[in-house]
């Protein structure tokens, strides 16, 4: 298999040179599929083994189209900053975002402690974030043991997203000998599939910035992507918001690993100690860099991610046409359902499940994810499965 590949590069190479530069590439696009459609179980084509999975989105299997960006990707050195396609792809992420500068990181959870640390200087301070987030509570605790930092747990008003009045009344802005202050607030959008609403991000940011010294405004975009899909805003708009992002390409876009943390030139240069000391700095990023921009031009642009929303929506119509209620409005890709309200108890909701061919609820339970890769026929035996055990 690796001779047919080998092979046929060589062939497109030979032909490319009797053509245009873009025939060559279009060329060697077709050769390289040709290829790769000749390997018998290739993973990279089975994206279809988690088409009926709705327990994340993390299990979105990465692409063929994601397997050609590593084949073409360049290998420079990603640590020293020599690799060609990581530069173009944080140039890239970078300027959608309206900021100055990138950093290609192995995971979300690596990216936002990057960010933190690079935004801190030394204790005591504290980081402000909603009390149901990630970087409270699924990160290893690392703002206490990477920063030192106080972590202020926010619990909002509305049930539903920090508003302004939120987040003013859990800042610390006072520097007495007794306090620790806020130097950072830290958002989540989308926090469990639900939206934060662009104007109170705003309105938030707004002030933030009006303190003294400025509260440096993070954003844990893991889910951004599907808040942008939805129509919230666009990533420059928010980009101008935050002082620094962190986006997952793993998750909804289903790239096979990678974050990117974006911010100014200054901030990006601080964040390069922090992932060097966390033992992120990596050789050839080109790996990384070409599947994840694969994934965003493919997946994000490519509609995909809206597509899911619409079955999302569908499903938790369904689900409450038949008399199921939810947690919460299904607002991107997650539709979370209130069993006990609903009548039914978990282990009969997941053995019914099992017997309709839909996987769920291992991770949370109650909880159905919608990623790009989930089928029509598995959305169709969902719904058999909501009206099997609603109207039962
Ligand atoms: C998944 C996730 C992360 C962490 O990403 P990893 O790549 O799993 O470390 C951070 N924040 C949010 C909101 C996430 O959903």
């Amino acid at each position: 298999m690796e001779a047919t590949i080998t092979s046929i590069l060589q062939d497109s190479a030979n032909k490319s040179l009797a053509s245009t530069k873009l025939h060559a590439e279009l060329d060697q696009g077709t050769a390289i599929r040709d290829a790769l459609s000749r390997i018998p179980n290739l993973a990279w084509s089975h994206s279809n083994e988690v088409s009926n999975d709705f327990r994340s989105d993390y299990v979105t299997k990465p692409s063929l189209c994601m397997l050609e960006a590593i084949i073409t990707t360049s290998l420079g050195d990603g640590d020293t900053g020599e690799d060609v396609e990581t530069n173009s792809f944080q140039d890239y992420i970078a300027g959608l975002a309206g900021h100055e500068s990138a950093l290609v990181v192995v995971s979300g959870t690596m990216g936002n402690q990057v960010a933190l640390r690079a935004a801190l200087g030394a204790p005591p301070h504290s980081v402000l974030a909603d009390y149901r987030g990630h970087i409270v509570n699924y990160e290893a605790g690392g703002a206490a043991s990477v920063c030192g930092a106080t972590m202020r747990m926010a619990v909002p008003s509305n049930g539903h997203h920090l508003t302004l009045d939120d987040v003013k009344r859990y800042s610390v802005l006072s520097e007495t000998m007794y306090d620790s202050p806020t130097r950072i607030i830290s958002l989540e959008n989308t926090l469990n599939g639900t939206i934060l609403p662009f104007e109170e991000i705003q309105a938030i940011s707004e002030w933030a910035r009006a303190q003294t010294p400025p509260i440096h405004m993070h954003l844990d975009g893991a889910r951004l992507w599907e808040a942008l899909a939805a129509g919230s805003c666009t990533l420059r708009e928010i980009g101008a918001c935050f002082d620094s992002i962190q986006l997952c390409m793993t998750k909804g876009l289903g790239a096979p690993l990678g974050s990117v943390v974006i911010g100014s030139a200054a901030f990006i240069k601080r964040a390069k100690w922090s992932r060097k000391l966390f033992g992120g700095g990596t050789r050839s990023t080109g790996v990384i860099s070409g599947p994840a921009r694969a994934a965003i031009e493919n997946v994000f642009f490519g509609g995909k991610l809206k597509a899911a929303h619409v079955k999302a929506k569908a499903a938790s119509e369904l689900w409450q046409q038949l008399g199921g209620k939810l947690q919460s409005p299904t607002e991107t890709n997650m539709v979370w359902l209130d069993l006990e309200a609903s009548g039914l108890t978990p282990d009969y909701f997941f053995t019914k499940a099992r017997e309709f061919g839909i996987k769920s609820g291992d991770l949370f339970l109650q909880r159905l994810v919608f990623h790009y890769q989930i089928s029509d026929d598995a959305f169709t035996k969902l719904c058999n499965f909501f009206r099997s055990i609603l109207s039962g």
